[in-house]
């Protein structure tokens, strides 16, 4: 039996043309096609500005330096998620808390970020300076209700959509209205992939500069941003602490090329996600919610074991052994040994732990047959019974 991974990059003829292109040209680190890559990004959300950067961990520390989060600062995101969007605000010194997700939407809730909200103001505790909601598996969280909030309480929103490219809320493209700052992963699991790689994206041009900036030592060579004269064409100055984080030629050739297949590949997934959804209807096992007017990017299909007396770690050792690569999306954050040294415990994100003791993510990818999906599915049946 063939392993079925949980996710898988797809490569075409076309990207690999486009990367040996990129390879033969003149420059091969800081080439044009970097900025094709950001707008095509930029195009497709609707936004003005893209940076694109190493990968999205860079993404994310230098979206929390943009909007000044450093020492003695706050900021909250969700525990069901990918460490690295709580790791970014301790990069900048800053500290981490978690907002709790909604049970059915496995995003953070706004109920309980409101809640939680409500009750710092009421303390006289700090408030957070940003919060980074994450789009799980590519359903976006509720923006409105997030952008509502951050007018309310005075903080940034950092829209971690790793998982969520091309996703939209009643027809407006996530990016493009709610956060201050959104941020994608080109990892090789993810939708589209540069191998390695990350973007910003934002509407704020002062953001996208500064995000510039941090992408590549702090140094500018615009004799504008200079604070003193420029003294030849040699010259550049360094006027902040920025980082290398910045992506290759050849990643953004490949990250382009991938665009161009988006479409019709989002098609596959929503297609594989509704089979799915039908298949699975039978089992005692929840499915991933749809929300109206939300178009979710489906990066991931997760399920969650329903009414059984099968565990979770038996269905998964049950679905490996039959050579089905599922996976679990996410040990929550807070669980973390790392966090757990922070003062986090079991118990403090209880909907998140809840989740988490049931999830699977099962296999969903544009390229993957109806004979494998039904591979999966028969295997699920067998392993609940
Ligand atoms: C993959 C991922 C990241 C990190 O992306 P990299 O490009 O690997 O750094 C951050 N957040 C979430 C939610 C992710 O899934």
């Amino acid at each position: 039996m063939k392993f079925i991974p949980y996710s898988r990059q797809s490569i075409s003829t076309e990207d690999i043309a486009a990367v040996t292109d990129a390879l033969g040209a003149d420059y091969i680190t800081q080439g044009p096609r970097i900025e094709q890559f950001e707008e095509a990004v930029a195009n497709l959300h609707q936004v003005d500005y893209a940076v694109a950067v190493s990968n999205a961990t860079a993404a994310l520390h230098i979206a929390c330096l943009a909007l000044d989060v450093g020492p003695g600062d706050l900021v909250w995101t969700t525990p069901n998620t990918f460490v690295a969007s709580a790791n970014c605000a301790r990069y900048c010194g800053a500290e981490v808390d978690f907002v709790d997700i909604d049970p059915v939407t496995r995003n953070m809730s706004p109920a309980a970020l409101e809640r939680k909200l409500e009750a710092a103001a009421a303390d006289g505790r700090r408030l957070p300076k940003a919060v980074i909601p994450v789009d799980f598996a590519g359903l976006p969280c509720d923006m409105q209700r997030i952008a509502e909030l951050a007018r309310l309480y005075g903080f940034k929103v950092i829209e971690d959509a790793s998982h969520a490219l091309g996703a939209s809320i009643c027809g407006t493209p996530i990016a493009k209205k709610w956060a201050d700052i959104t941020i994608f992963s080109f990892h090789a699991v993810k939708i589209v992939t540069s191998a390695e790689g990350g973007m910003c994206v934002t509407q704020d041009k002062d953001v996208a500069d500064r995000l510039r900036l941090l992408r590549s030592h702090g140094i500018t060579r615009d004799p504008e941003l200079m604070e003193g004269e420029s003294e030849g064409a040699f010259y550049y100055e360094q006027i902040a602490l920025g980082y290398n984080y910045r992506i290759t030629d050849v990643q953004a050739a490949l990250g382009r090329s991938q665009l161009r297949r988006l479409a019709s590949r989002q098609a596959e997934r929503e297609a594989r996600a509704q089979r799915y959804d039908g298949l699975l209807s039978s089992l005692p096992l929840k499915l991933p919610a749809r929300v109206d007017g939300y178009v979710s990017a489906h990066h991931l299909y997760v399920v969650e074991l329903g009414e059984t007396n099968v565990t979770r770690r038996a269905l998964f050792d049950h679905l490996r052994d039959k050579a089905i690569g599922a996976n679990v999306h996410y040990i929550p954050v807070h669980l973390q040994p790392d966090y757990a040294r922070l003062g986090f415990a079991r118990g403090d994100f209880p909907a998140s732990e809840a989740y988490y003791d049931r999830a699977l993510t099962i296999p969903l990818f544009p390229e993957m047959t109806c004979e494998q999906q039904d591979r999966v599915v028969e295997a699920l049946a067998e392993g609940l019974k």
